[in-house]
């Protein structure tokens, strides 16, 4: 049983851009009490969420939906985690659940069978396998951080979850199961129009969701279809003052001395130098 609290609109992101979708679940601690833990998320200057807490006794509150973007885990430093994609910012594939207590913990078992309940919850939902490739650590993408802390091993949780929640391997592996993105490994096409989605929030300035790459157009800026270069076609033109979020960004063509393009889900490009932020190796930092 989860009860819904919510957060402030500066502490996520509606929605999941260039059709991702939750692809893994991402296990924190919050190295306090319950009570502050949401006070962080209840914060509107923190720039901080997750989908879920769990108190000590089992309690479940969510703050942000699960169709939306949380800012858990948006910092990437030496990742250890197979499945991340490079390039793209981890919150935008995964569901955040913090746990209440300290990294040295011993986690209670009304916690634990609480957390495997709701991941059993999230897999079926999802599609989502539940497995040590697909149930992580937050420090398997943020290496500089102990969380979720020293005790708990994942297969402490998911030894818990209820088998009637658990997905099968076939209907995990089946490309016709819910999540056309896990299942195949290929993006369903999108038409030019769409290809960058536009959001109307403003970029978050928040340390936990500094790797989030939100950019505005200073002019309008062609999309090129397919490579990062001035040779491509052009699929769309984007209006200046658009407010873009991009997946990832590359080396291409050098133009007036920046040879920087951000890419979107499709992978067509649009010159970095037309944006806000022309030198995108700043905001990965
Ligand atoms: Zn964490």
């Amino acid at each position: 049983m989860t009860t819904w609290i919510g957060c402030p609109d500066s502490n996520f992101h509606k929605g999941r851009p260039f059709g991702l979708r939750p692809e893994a679940v991402v296990v924190h601690i919050i190295d306090g009490s319950f009570v502050a833990g949401e006070s962080v998320f209840r914060d509107p200057t923190t720039h901080k969420s997750a989908h879920y807490a769990i108190s000590r006794s089992g309690e479940s509150h969510q703050f942000v939906d699960e169709k939306d973007t949380a800012f858990h885990a948006g910092i990437v430093v030496n990742p250890t985690w197979a499945l991340l994609k490079p390039g793209v910012n981890p919150n935008f594939y995964t569901i955040g659940i913090e746990h209440e207590g300290r990294p040295d913990d011993v986690w209670p078992e009304a916690q634990l069978s609480a957390s495997a309940t709701l991941i059993g919850q999230i897999g079926a939902r999802w599609g989502i396998p539940l497995d040590d490739s697909h149930v992580i650590r937050h420090r398997q993408i943020r290496a500089s951080k102990t969380c979720p802390g020293n005790w708990l091993q994942i297969s402490e949780l998911l030894q818990r979850v209820p088998t009637t929640l658990a997905p099968s391997a076939a209907t995990a592996a089946s490309p016709s199961a819910a999540s056309p993105v896990a299942a195949s490994g290929a993006l369903p096409p999108a038409s030019p129009v769409n290809a960058v989605s536009p959001i109307t929030t403003q970029a978050p300035a928040g340390p936990g969701a500094s790797t989030i790459i939100v950019v505005r157009t200073l002019k309008n800026v062609n999309l090129r279809l397919g490579a990062p270069n001035k040779e491509a076609q052009i699929v769309a033109v984007i209006p200046a003052q658009s407010v873009l979020v991009v997946s990832r960004f590359d080396i291409g063509e050098r133009v007036d001395g920046n040879a920087y393009w951000y890419a979107d889900r499709n992978g067509n490009y649009l010159w970095a130098g037309a944006t806000d932020a022309p030198d995108p190796t700043v905001l990965a930092a």
